[in-house]
């Protein structure tokens, strides 16, 4: 079992071969997968895997903080399990999205903080724009 799930194992949450593959897949993918294309990988393992248990996996390590949902595109909310801070390159063509492990936001948001009188948890950008492969295949003569 990944050393992560232990923590919500001692709360007393109930942890499934099922739950455990779902975090699983996601630690070991940099691809930012939707509930949709995790559920479509891992079926082929758990013929009984529905995707609302892959939702409400995806719910409960969120809530728990050891997942993030990205909003990244419009359509289905992406996963991440590398909690560190980093920020997203998007593709608008392709939909691929790609960690940018860039500056720290927390001057910026120290900034905001005083600006609006909220007080703020969290920062990130989201870049938007044409992938290497995208740029790669726009450039060639149709
Ligand atoms: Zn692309
Ligand atoms: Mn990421």
């Amino acid at each position: 079992m990944d050393e992560e799930l232990l923590v919500l194992r001692r709360k007393g949450m109930r942890l499934t071969p099922q739950r455990q593959a779902i975090y699983h897949y996601l630690k070991n993918t940099k691809s930012h997968p939707t509930a949709e294309e995790i559920f479509a990988a891992l079926h082929p393992r758990f013929p009984g895997l529905s995707r609302g248990t892959v939702y409400n996996t995806l719910n409960m390590l969120v809530q728990e903080g050891l997942v993030r949902e990205l909003r990244v595109d419009d359509t289905a909310s992406r996963y991440d399990a590398d909690t560190s801070q980093h920020h997203h390159a998007t593709c608008q063509k392709c939909g691929r999205v790609t960690d940018y492990f860039g500056p720290s936001l927390d001057s910026l948001l120290r900034e905001a903080e005083s600006e609006t009188g909220y007080r703020l948890e969290s920062a990130e950008l989201y870049f938007e724009g044409l992938c290497p492969a995208c740029q790669a295949s726009n450039n060639v003569a149709p």
